[in-house]
């Protein structure tokens, strides 16, 4: 019997779409991203293209499970060789428009009562973790709740390898936190990689905000806040 938010011992998080609201973040990057255009003309279709290609190999290395091959490496070397250009000329152009810039307009993006439900869910005696696709560090800093987690561990990492929703980043965050993958609950945002990833583990799940495609019988809440509702 899998366990409810309440009697789980441990909680793994999903951090983008999870722990900050997408839309506000992608209508300033947009922004940004516009902004910048309109000084360099000519340098803006090559960076709006690789940073499409960039997410769209992402999507499609999904389905990758090698372990000779260094998923981190990966993901630049294949869209880079399609968009004729050096993975670490991709690389510096991701990290500084997914990565860095988008930084400094994150903790305006969070979900109200972000730290406060963190809080609590530690004060009921759970250890808390992120399992991401992208490294959340950074990201944890700025939104101001890097301390709260125990663990913090991206699909990139050696140990896991592959993005989700295999479910190998679910079982090793589990391990991290020192629980087994069923006694765990995933708090995630998107039903076709969090819920089927943590499904795949064997790790019952909650889907924070709405999906407007998605079957409306999933267990879904409609804001962080709401997590307290399950406590
Ligand atoms: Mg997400």
């Amino acid at each position: 019997m899998k366990p409810l938010l309440r009697e789980a011992p441990a909680v793994l998080f999903d951090l983008d779409g999870t722990l900050y609201r997408l839309g506000p973040m992608r209508r300033r990057m947009m922004f940004e991203l516009t902004r910048w255009g309109l000084g360099h003309p000519l340098a803006f279709p090559r960076l709006m293209g690789a940073l499409r290609e960039f997410r769209s190999a992402r999507e499609e290395l999904r389905g990758f499970a090698e372990d000779g091959q260094a998923l981190a490496e990966v993901q630049y070397e294949l869209p880079a060789g399609r968009l004729g250009m050096s993975p670490e000329e991709l690389q510096g152009l991701v990290e500084e428009w997914m990565f860095a810039r988008p930084l400094p307009f994150l903790a305006q993006s969070a979900w109200p009562g972000l730290r406060d439900v963190l809080l609590e869910l530690r004060g009921a005696g759970k250890r808390l973790g992120v399992f991401s696709d992208y490294a959340p560090d950074q990201k944890l800093e700025a939104l101001g709740v890097r301390d709260l987690f125990d663990v913090t561990l991206a699909a990139t990492d050696p140990a896991v390898n592959r993005f989700k929703p295999d479910p190998r980043g679910f079982i090793v965050g589990a391990e991290r936190l020192g629980v087994a993958p069923g006694e765990a609950v995933y708090v995630g945002d998107r039903e076709d990689v969090d819920g089927a990833g943590a499904a795949a583990a064997g790790m019952s799940h909650v889907m924070v905000g709405g999906a407007a495609r998605e079957d409306p019988r999933l267990a879904r809440i409609d804001s962080f806040a709401a997590l307290r509702g399950l406590v």
